[in-house]
């Protein structure tokens, strides 16, 4: 049974939305199946989005219902302070088989935004732990999003988002966006960019390795606009952490559980950081829940006072929910049956072809792509942003597609059981929205 739509919709303060426009004329989903969502005037519409990055698996997986509905009546809540249950042990133990050699411990949350300050505050206690009281600075990088959580604002690195919120944590400093004019329409990963990282460097020399706890970045960065990092980037970046002894986090809230070719980026760029956050397509989207992945040795510095006494006073009621354990297992055996952790490897390049295809309207400034991450960025009008959600509107009104507008950048991240069909119905939607601009 699908849900109808009330007629008053006042009280719902709705997240990064524009309420009075939104409410003047409501765009409302009412179910989902496989790659479509159903929408409230009977329309199927194609997710060009994943939801929001995280049904990597497409909707409705019968597999995720029946183990949520399984658990919800076995067990519905457990708490996993100074108590345990089975659930969020298996988890744990089934997530570290596809985490980089040597992360092998797992914090639950219940977000992105709650991954990231998790993150930040066991880099900041990790250092505490080990007599480096003196390392509090936290870097983060132009363009970052890190969740809307204090410390998440204050590393990130989008104005909107930070602006009319301070003062924010101190003693933050951002590296520059790592992007190099000239190289517009390049598929895959720019080969120019690489010494950008060496501006860590810098900050080395300005602020003293001795002061800097962590550095956080997202290998491909994707709400502030969708930006692909360059050719030995992290791999720059990361040796530079460990040369002055900085953390390196690598924010793979969108990129985990597939999203690039493998389940995580940080295994498909060959880079170790030493903690990995995630969410959404952790449990499919199906039930909120996020996970943080650390590397031993820094676990291993919080394991050496008295036994007795609590190594983290950190957590959440919800941490290792039974429910989005079960949630997170189903999904975790559905990624791996279907083997969709590979999936952005195998239709990669045809999404790549069609989506450069976008070029010949004369709007389109830049398009960027990744595994099934891809971006079409116009020229901006006088009113920034303008175009790109006129696109997003056309896509879901007569193209019966859902895209992701930020500002005049529109992101692709489908699901992972897309095939070409499905790039091609994407695309024939995009191509009547962008003609419409002209
Ligand atoms: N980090 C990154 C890289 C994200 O893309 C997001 C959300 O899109 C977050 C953190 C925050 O996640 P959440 O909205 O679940 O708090």
């Amino acid at each position: 049974m699908t849900q109808s739509t009330p007629a008053n919709l006042d009280a719902f303060w709705m997240p990064f939305t524009a309420n009075r426009q939104f409410k003047a004329q409501p765009r409302m989903l009412v179910s989902a199946q496989g790659m479509y969502y159903q929408s409230d005037d009977g329309r199927s519409i194609i997710d060009g989005t994943a939801g929001l990055w995280c049904t990597n698996a497409g909707h409705g997986r019968t597999e995720i219902t029946q183990a949520v509905s399984k658990q919800i009546q076995e067990l519905d809540f457990a708490p996993t302070f100074q108590m345990g249950h089975p659930l969020a042990f298996e988890l744990a133990n089934r997530l570290i088989k596809h985490t980089p050699e040597g992360i092998n411990k797992v914090f639950f949350t219940n977000s992105g935004s709650e991954s990231v300050d998790t993150a930040l505050k066991i880099a900041l206690a990790y250092h505490k732990a080990r007599g480096e009281s003196s390392r509090t600075r936290l870097i983060g990088r132009e363009k970052g999003y890190h969740g809307t959580g204090f410390g998440g604002i204050s590393v990130g690195g989008l104005g909107n988002n930070r602006k009319g919120f301070g003062p924010l944590l101190s003693g933050v400093d951002h590296l520059k966006h790592a992007w190099t004019p000239g190289t517009e329409f390049t598929k895959g990963l720019p080969k120019e960019g690489a010494h950008l990282a060496d501006e860590l460097e810098s900050m080395v020399a300005l602020h003293g390795a001795e002061t800097i706890a962590a550095v956080i970045v997202e290998p491909i960065a994707g709400s502030g606009g969708v930006w692909m990092p360059p050719q030995g980037y992290l791999k720059r970046l990361c040796e530079i952490t460990k040369k002055y002894g900085i953390l390196l986090i690598l924010d793979e809230v969108i990129t985990g559980y597939g999203r690039i070719g493998d389940a995580f980026a940080a295994t498909h760029f060959n880079v170790t950081p030493d903690i990995i956050t995630t969410a959404k397509g952790l449990t499919n989207g199906a039930v909120p829940m996020g996970a943080v992945f650390i590397s031993d040795n820094i676990h291993q510095a919080f394991m050496s006072g008295p036994e007795e006494v609590i190594e983290l006073f950190h957590g959440y009621t919800y941490s290792g929910h039974p429910v989005s354990a079960a949630a997170a297992i189903a999904a975790l055996d559905t990624y791996e049956q279907e083997g969709l952790f590979n999936k952005a490897k195998q239709l990669g390049g045809y999404f790549e072809e069609q989506l450069h295809n976008l070029r010949e309207f004369d709007v389109v400034k830049d398009i960027r792509n990744y595994g099934l991450v891809g971006a079409i960025e116009f020229k901006s009008t006088d009113k920034f942003g303008e175009r790109g959600y006129k696109v997003f509107e056309h896509c879901f009104w007569h193209g019966n597609a859902l895209v992701r507008c930020t500002a005049d950048t529109i992101a692709l991240s489908p699901p992972l059981i897309l095939e070409k069909e499905h790039i091609n119905e994407l695309m024939n939607a995009l191509h009547c929205a962008i003609r419409s601009l002209n």
